[in-house]
């Protein structure tokens, strides 16, 4: 049985969960993968996976490559609006191999985390994922120009 005092931060996003990191991994999973209600390919779905993401890059960014479809596609949703095709162009421009260098990570990744989004209703939800996904954004922001370059060289005609 848990107690509280199994609680440990995540690594990642450094949410204190029993479990840590793998308490965190189960709560997005329930939250948002295992729902049914957000395909992780697509609209909230696919801005919460880029959000969980960017906010757990030990495990999830750990390329250039991977930190540029996650971050670029958290820039596509927030400062494009998140259309399909944007998403299949940044997939399609990461294919190959890639000569840009990763930039160093924020240490902070936001100041929400997925127990946030976890703590409202179903009514809530879309609005929580959108500002957590804001809060992850806001904590890279160092990274802003760089995933945006990602973006525009995927845009490019
Ligand atoms: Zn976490």
């Amino acid at each position: 049985m848990s107690t509280a005092d199994d609680s440990v931060p995540c690594i990642g996003c450094g949410l204190v969960i029993v479990g840590g990191a793998a308490g965190c991994l189960t709560l997005y999973e329930a939250t948002i993968a295992l729902s049914g209600k957000f395909p992780t390919h697509i609209g909230l779905g696919r801005l919460a996976f880029d959000t969980y993401c960017v906010q757990h890059p030990a495990v999830y960014c750990i390329s250039a490559k991977s930190l540029a479809a996650h971050l670029g596609g958290l820039c596509w949703a927030l400062e494009y609006g998140g259309g399909d095709r944007g998403y299949e162009r940044l997939r399609r421009s990461l294919d190959g191999r890639q000569v840009f260098p990763k930039p160093p990570l924020p240490a902070q990744r936001g100041t929400l985390t997925i127990a946030d989004v976890a703590a409202g209703d179903d009514a809530a939800r879309a609005g929580l994922i959108e500002a957590w996904a804001h809060s992850a954004w806001l904590a890279y922001a160092d990274l802003q120009d760089w995933a945006r370059e990602r973006v525009a060289a995927a845009m490019k005609p």
